[in-house]
């Protein structure tokens, strides 16, 4: 079982962030994120980055420039010839739009009446992340917004929602524009919180959300100095778990049992043999009781996963059609745990869960099937209900170059196995409160998608991807898409998630 976030003992431990920390900050207008995550960012000396502000300031422009916050198209070159640019002090940040410092113009009430509808343009919004992406490259960073956590960067450091009632926000908020030296009408104040809250919830491209994995803060009650203590608090809890890891290989290979290291050289020897780069296991540690869930491309992919976990006691789930004749025995051996893909299947979920519960890890290609190269998901169901039947944490990673083998490396396409962090889903019990199984299974398979594509973005990033793979992908696509339109008669459905980079 996942322990509640140990907040005052990861604040007592002396834990510190890493020097490129990235902390994401969401939340509703009003909850106090602003002040909340300039004082993380100064705490911790991380560059400090509202993108509220910048969402404002092309908001701003446009109304300067009479565009219509509904024409999407003109938003978007707006933007692109835009220069935008934050300065951030200790105190203040500083906006400048084409060079003019717009910094108090773009928090007047029109600006705010605005601002929700324009920022909800996906191409609006893609052209903003890519910028929000470039920013964080410059080092550890603490960004504000909506969508932080839930788009801009699913594999921070650490994830905070702060969350606050309408009446607290709105107090808040008047409390702002009178320190300004603003008149506002209270009641028109609160209209435009729930408004804003309303359209930034419900808009279908990046909603504000809480992610799974954040840890939610209600500042309701709080005073500044508390909530501020809390959150830096909260960005130490993901450092001091991954600190507790087990690190101990030569234990985990002395415990290990005689199948495992059977199983694991050869495994091992299949990588050195292909020439598998592993980037991205902290150092020696591998979680266990944790989902190991990677994206799937080919056959191979299940051995040469295998070659980076399997010192560790490992079950996989696997489709029930590959248990036939002596394979059964030998997969139930290496306890591959047979799953029927059609429905729930009860009695693969409850050996997973024991197998979780035990300290195990369960390994699940979460797409169900193979994938076309390069373009990961969508996410079946069964992620999300193992995640809160367990409340296991997940492990995401990323496979690339199983198509196209070769012995000692191949040219046309790099093999390459890509480990994300361990992602603890610390706002379950929330959500839980909130929503039913079914939607939280697709909150928890949207972000594990967010964390493909980002490794993916990662990968491509540092060996770009070879024509061998762009033309593979177009193949499998259109196969793909022919095989679909002969089962169901129409197009497979478009994935209009932002590019991860
Ligand atoms: O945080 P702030 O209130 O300054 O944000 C202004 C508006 O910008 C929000 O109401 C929202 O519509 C938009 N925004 C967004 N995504 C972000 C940050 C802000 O859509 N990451």
């Amino acid at each position: 079982m996942q322990s509640p976030p140990p907040l005052a003992a990861a604040w007592r431990s002396g834990t510190t962030l890493p020097t490129d920390a990235v902390i994401a900050i969401d939340g509703p207008a009003g909850s106090g994120k602003s002040t909340t995550a300039k004082s993380i960012a100064q705490h911790y000396g991380l560059l400090y980055i509202d993108s509220g502000a910048m969402y404002r300031a092309l908001t701003l422009a446009a109304l300067r420039e009479g565009v219509d916050a509904g024409d999407g198209e003109r938003l978007e070159s707006l933007l692109a010839d835009a220069q935008l640019e934050l300065r951030s002090d200790r105190r203040e940040t500083t906006v400048l739009w084409q060079g003019r410092d717009v910094s108090t113009a773009i928090r007047s009430p029109e600006v705010e009446s605005s601002v929700s509808r324009i920022s909800s343009h996906p191409a609006v919004r893609r052209g903003m992340v890519a910028r929000q992406r470039a920013l964080a490259r410059q080092g550890g960073v603490v960004m504000e917004g909506r969508d932080i956590g839930s788009v801009v960067f699913p594999l921070a450091t650490s994830k905070i929602f702060l969350d606050a009632s309408l009446d607290a926000r709105v107090e808040r908020r008047f409390r702002q524009f009178r320190q300004r030296g603003e008149e506002v009408d209270s009641a028109r104040v609160r209209a435009d919180l729930a408004a804003r809250d309303q359209q930034d919830s419900q808009r279908s491209d990046s909603p504000l959300t809480i992610s799974p994995d954040a840890m939610v803060l209600d500042t309701s009650d709080w005073n500044l100095a508390t909530q501020v203590k809390q959150a830096q608090a909260a960005c130490l809890v993901n450092p001091y778990l991954d600190a507790q890891l087990d690190t101990d290989w030569d234990t985990a290979w002395r415990d290990c049992l005689p199948k495992y290291r059977f199983a694991y050289r050869f495994f091992r020897l299949l990588a050195h043999f292909f020439g598998l780069r592993q980037v991205g296991l902290r150092g020696q540690a591998v979680p266990t009781g944790v989902i190991l869930a990677c994206n799937h491309v080919h056959w191979y992919d299940p051995p040469l996963v295998g070659s980076a976990f399997g010192r560790y006691p490992m079950h996989t789930l696997a489709k029930e059609e590959l248990f036939v004749g002596p394979l059964r025995l030998f997969f139930r051996w290496i306890d591959t745990i047979p799953i029927r893909r059609k429905g729930y299947d009860p009695d693969a979920f409850r050996e997973a869960r024991e197998a979780l519960a035990a300290g195990h890890n369960v390994f699940i290609f979460p797409e169900g099937t193979r994938r076309p190269v390069g373009h990961p998901g969508p996410i079946k169901q069964g992620l999300g209900i193992l995640a809160q039947e367990s409340v296991a944490p997940l492990m995401p990673f990323f496979i690339r170059g199983t198509w196209g083998l070769q012995p000692g490396g191949s040219q046309n396409s790099p093999l390459e196995l890509r480990c994300g962090p361990v992602v603890r889903l610390h706002a379950l019990p929330i959500l839980k409160q909130r929503y039913d199984r079914r939607e939280i299974s697709q909150r928890i398979a949207d972000l594990c998608l967010a964390c493909f594509k980002e490794l993916q973005a990662q990968s491509y990033a540092e060996t770009p991807e070879t024509d061998f793979e762009r033309e593979l992908a177009e193949r499998m696509e259109s196969k793909l898409a022919e095989k679909t339109r002969q089962v169901f008669g129409r197009k497979p459905a478009q994935d209009n998630s932002p590019p991860a980079n």
